[in-house]
Order: C-alpha cells, then sequence, then structure tokens
C-alpha cells in the first residue's frame, strides 16, 4: 500500500515516524540552517506566527511558520530549521484535532 507520500528516494511518512523529527507540531518539509540537510519535522506550535495562530491547521501555509530550533543529528546539535513547505497529507492523515 503506497501512502502517496514517497518523494523521489525519500519516503515522507517514515520520516515522520522517526525520533529525530520530534513528537508533536505540524509536519514540515524543513531545512537545516548548518549544514543544509532537508528532513521532515515537526514545527512546534510556537513557531506560528501570532497573526496567523486562529488559522486551522490545515489551512496554514510555510509563510505562517517562522524558524524553529530542533536537533540535527548531521551537526550534532540543536540548529535552526526554516519550513520550506507544510505537508498537509501528513497533517490530515492524523485527523487533526
Ligand atoms: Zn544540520
Amino acid at each position: 500500500m503506497s501512502s502517496g507520500l514517497e518523494r523521489g528516494d525519500r519516503d515522507l511518512g517514515a520520516e515522520l515516524e522517526s525520533p529525530a523529527t520530534g513528537q508533536v507540531g505540524i509536519p514540515v518539509d524543513a531545512i537545516c540552517t548548518g549544514c543544509g540537510r532537508i528532513h521532515v519535522k515537526r514545527s512546534p506550535l510556537e513557531s506560528v506566527r501570532e497573526a496567523s495562530t486562529d488559522t486551522e491547521p490545515t489551512e496554514l501555509e510555510v509563510r505562517d511558520l517562522t524558524s524553529f530550533k530542533h536537533v540535527c543529528h548531521r551537526c550534532q546539535t540543536a540548529t535552526w530549521w526554516n519550513s520550506v513547505a507544510i505537508l498537509s497529507g501528513l497533517l490530515e492523515s492524523e485527523g487533526g484535532e
């Protein structure tokens, strides 16, 4: 069964399940400002811009999110990540709240 979330040689669904992705937050494709690696991360809700906090999570756009701090395993430290795309497919598959 394909989730339809494979992108090139990446399986975004599997990346989302990775412990490196985080436990809570909005699933995004994010880029590490330290090494340029792109990985699925969960953007913490605190990273939603104040003006957008009333927006439904499924209607958020990447410009509604600020950069957020998260561990990068390649940098081996916590770095800043910039969201490049909200993975609304993953968000919807979780059913939201
Ligand atoms: Zn990095």
